[in-house]
């Protein structure tokens, strides 16, 4: 131990340098797209807690990751979203077209239609029902850009294909409220709905048309609009004076067909006994064509209006064989990630900060860099995380970056070292030093580091 103490070095290099304040030059700078933005480093951590807790349950529950593109055909949305929906009809980025007689080609909106047309084109169908798949990616969308609501936002999403039970929804559900409550999220509130089937819909939406006509005085322009094109989606308006109106208005649930409301009982029924509250809107109807039967959204009390949504699903159960594939059962969910980051920082949820310990390597001269290079490559290969800056001629300069990123320990190759084919531990917080030498400074760094 004392031969050890003799061998410290006390040569110390002092790390503060004031650096003059960059501003920048407004008339060169370009900005994010409208709508878009960056998510920094400083926030990541909180989006891959959140995105490993959505990927921790859906292996838990035997889902599968699957990633589709971001392009798909227009045509996708407007046979299954629909082409009366406010995402086809007004929202979508369409792609420009390199040739006259191209398809018109649109950046996904949404993640279900293009898992569908994966589940088909790929024969997934083949596989032992139900098959389970979840998947994370931007989607696309042309809305007014506003706190909550941007025109690429990211979505995690879990679709169940090939299974009609009533008990497969509260599957659904169920972990769709054990992921939301184990990020930490407060006053959740589980709204469900049923919107019936191809069966009962019509009749149902006839009857509802019948209704909104005669008050198309009171509504609201956009309502007026929705009446004649996709009437269902007048249930969810948020204006006032069509909600008064609403409240009179029939119900999906007193017009459904015998199946569609056992499914629906048995939905209820399996929610209470799993002991997860829910509540019943019998308005909610998510506005997407190719919805039946049960749909859900999950939300925080305290957000209102229309950006509280944290996520929503449900049944789509004659969606596969529209598109050409074997009569499917499905159903699926999308959780919007963006505002789930959103909501944790308005309800100071934090995440626990993973340090990981780092090395700094510092060089001069170029036998050193070389050095250092091989250096580099035994300390990945030992899991040690590294700092580097090569295009730093001098030695305060690469420590001070090595003290900015809370490095532990800087390992120092000088020309000297270079040329004995030693080098130089530092304690950073210490300031103190021990030469090693080349064979021996791996076991020695690995030992301080608790490794
Ligand atoms: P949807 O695909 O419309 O069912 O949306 C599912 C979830 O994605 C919503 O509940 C939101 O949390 C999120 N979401 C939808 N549109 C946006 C948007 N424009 N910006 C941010 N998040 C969104």
């Amino acid at each position: 131990m004392a031969d050890e103490a003799k061998k410290v070095v006390k040569r110390t290099f002092g790390v503060r340098e004031e650096e003059p304040e960059f501003i920048p030059n407004k008339s060169m700078v370009l900005q994010a797209v409208r709508g878009t933005r960056d998510i920094l480093p400083k926030v990541q951590q909180k989006w891959s807690f959140v995105e490993g807790k959505f990927e921790q349950y859906a292996k838990l529950a035997g889902f599968d990751k699957i990633e589709i593109p971001i392009l798909e055909r227009e045509e996708l949305y407007v046979r299954s979203t629909g082409k009366d929906t406010d995402i086809v009809s007004k929202e979508m980025f369409k792609i420009e077209k390199r040739e006259a007689d191209a398809e018109s080609i649109v950046l996904r909106p949404e993640g279900t239609p293009g898992i569908v047309r994966a589940f088909i084109e790929n024969g997934l169908y083949t596989q032992p029902m139900p098959v389970k798949l979840f998947y994370f990616g931007s989607m696309f969308r042309y809305d007014r850009p506003q706190a909550g609501r941007f025109r690429e936002f990211k979505q995690f999403g879990l679709e169940v294909l090939g299974d009609a039970d009533a008990a497969a929804d509260v599957e659904l559900i169920s972990m769709v409220w054990k992921i939301y409550n184990e990020i930490g999220l407060k006053n959740l509130a589980i709204s469900i709905n049923s919107i019936g089937c191809k069966t009962c819909r019509p009749a149902y939406t006839k009857g509802l048309v019948e209704y909104l006509t005669q008050y198309k005085k009171e509504l609201c322009p956009d309502c007026i609009e929705r009446t004649k094109r996709n009437p269902l989606r007048v249930l969810d308006c948020k204006v006032e004076a069509c909600q008064s109106v609403l409240k009179g208005a029939p119900q999906t649930t007193e017009m459904m067909c015998a199946d569609c409301k056992k499914h629906f009982e048995e939905v209820q029924k399996y929610l209470n006994e799993l002991g997860i509250p829910f509540e019943l809107n019998r308005n909610l109807v998510r506005g997407l064509d190719y919805y039946s039967r049960t749909v859900f959204e999950i939300a925080a009390k305290d957000s209102e209006g229309a950006q509280s949504a944290l996520g929503g699903g449900g049944r789509y159960d004659e969606m596969i064989e529209s598109f050409g594939g074997p009569k499917t059962a499905a159903l699926g969910f999308a959780g919007g990630i963006d505002r789930i980051i959103h909501k944790m920082v308005e309800q100071k949820i934090e995440t626990e900060e993973v340090e990981q310990d780092s090395v700094c390597i510092v060089q001069l001269g170029d036998i050193a860099k070389t050095i250092c290079l091989q250096i580099q490559q035994e300390l990945w290969e030992a899991g040690i995380h590294t700092v580097t800056a090569f295009g730093k001629p001098s030695i305060k300069a690469q420590l001070k970056l090595g003290n900015k990123k809370g490095s532990k320990y800087a390992i120092i190759v000088g020309q000297r070292e270079a040329i004995d084919n030693s080098v130089i531990i530092r304690n950073m917080k210490e300031g103190v030093q021990e030469t090693a030498s080349r064979k021996t400074y791996l076991a020695k760094i690995k030992k301080n580091l608790g490794l």
